[in-house]
């Protein structure tokens, strides 16, 4: 039977919905719409180019089926950018400033490590001090998947696979403890797993403006360049640090050139999106979109779930179910604070020869949800103005009636 036009791709996401995971349904189908359908060829718009390449790479059969079981046995299909939301590239535009890039040999597993001359009075030499760079606890086999980060993941596996080719600069951002650095992680990991003559480099962002306040102290300018411009991989993390620091961003906006000249590999990571990180030089923030840009959003209850289970099972422990729920219910969007409360509980007991049980959890971490570990002022003033049945203006402003100033002390 030939389904309706209109209702045709109503009638197909139905089906497939019944048939993918949840967080597969939202991050893919979620937002493709029918562009075109006639008997011979069905037209359905995506995003951007990065659904449609995973698109025809991954559903391109189910849909057909899909699509078959409908009425449309013969047609052909074809994956079309609707362009409303792509953002546009002006490279053209830009005033590309390209730093020579010439690499050292043997650059591979060196460090730059210019904060002071090293013990043995070679100044002139660099120190290869210990830096914290690759971590192989992170991969991609150990991370859950789910509704928030389906996308994101899919984006790191497609460049670890090809690196410097596809989505670059590949730009995660999202929450705190959401698996940001997890997964900029396993990119490098798998690269250099694939290819261990590599040059991965990682660098926290804070740890590029350390070593490039020392390379300046330290006269080690050319080193510093050197070592991040020799990256294959650059994989710099938590780059809303370099809000307000102008030097340090010429620094990495000459560094990006030089790698992205080469077609090298550039990963970066930040809590906001670049538009909102506000002094971030112009034409750094253009550049940092060039590529693609993906919001990493805070797992669901399901994938919470799934992320205690796999952490127990690390363990080798299988947890019981109103523990799990315990667990992800208390906590909702940082990852990291799920993991050290799964910490406490899964220590407290090995420490006792226990096998953890809600009773053990609810005992350890009390029953009520934690307290959000960051309180602002503003969120103080507002709570206090409340309670006291004042205004935010009055606690903040210049009055020094009675009734004023005990809340003004008290939020202070
Ligand atoms: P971010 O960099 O976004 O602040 P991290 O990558 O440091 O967050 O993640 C915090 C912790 O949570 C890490 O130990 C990481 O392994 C873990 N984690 C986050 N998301 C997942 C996931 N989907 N699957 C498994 N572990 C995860
Ligand atoms: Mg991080």
């Amino acid at each position: 039977m030939l389904v309706k036009e209109a209702d045709l791709w109503q009638t197909v996401l139905g089906e497939i919905e019944l048939s993918v995971s949840h967080g597969k349904f939202i991050t893919w189908f979620k937002t493709t719409r029918l562009l075109k359908v006639s008997p011979e060829l069905v037209v359905i718009g995506v995003q951007n180019i990065f659904f449609k390449q995973q698109m025809e790479s991954k559903y391109h059969d189910m849909i057909q089926q899909t699509l078959a079981k409908n009425g449309y046995k013969e047609a052909k299909i074809e994956f079309k950018i609707y362009s409303s939301l792509a953002p546009k590239k002006n490279r053209q535009q830009e005033d590309m400033v390209v730093v020579d890039s010439h690499r050292p040999s043997g650059a591979q597993t060196s460090s730059f490590a210019g904060r002071r001359p090293d013990g043995n009075g070679h100044k002139s030499s660099i120190a290869h001090a210990y830096r914290p760079g690759l971590n192989d606890r992170y991969t991609f086999d150990n991370f859950v998947v789910g509704a928030g980060n389906e996308l994101a993941y899919a984006a790191c596996q497609g460049i670890a696979q090809m690196p410097g080719t596809k989505y670059n600069p590949l730009f995660l951002y999202g929450g705190v403890g959401i698996g940001k650095t997890h997964l900029v992680q396993a990119v490098g990991n798998t690269v250099r797993q694939r290819n261990p003559q590599a040059n991965i480099v990682y660098a926290s962002t804070e740890q590029f403006v350390q070593e490039f306040v020392d390379a300046l102290r330290f006269k080690k300018n050319t080193e510093f360049a050197t070592y991040y411009r020799s990256a294959d991989v650059l994989i710099m993390d938590d780059i809303q640090f370099f809000e307000g620091k102008e030097k340090v961003q010429e620094e990495f906006f000459h560094t990006f050139n030089a790698l992205y000249q080469g077609n090298k590999q550039i990963v970066i990571s930040s809590d906001k999106q670049p538009k909102d990180i506000p002094t971030l030089e112009d034409r750094l923030r253009s550049r940092l979109t060039w590529g693609m840009a993906i919001d990493m959003q805070t797992p669901d209850y399901e994938t919470r779930c799934a992320i205690i289970k796999t952490k127990a099972a690390a363990h080798e422990l299988n947890l019981p179910e109103d523990l799990i729920d315990f667990l992800s219910t208390r906590i909702q969007t940082n990852i990291r604070d799920l993991e050290s409360e799964l910490n406490r509980v899964l220590a407290f007991c090995e420490m006792r020869s226990l096998e953890p049980d809600l009773a053990i959890a609810t005992g350890l971490l009390g029953t009520a949800k934690p307290r959000p570990r960051h309180i602002s002022a503003k969120q103080i003033v507002e709570r206090t103005a409340k309670h006291f049945q004042i205004s935010i203006e009055d606690i903040v402003g210049a009055k020094r009636d009675k009734d004023i100033v005990v809340p003004r002390q008290v939020a202070m």
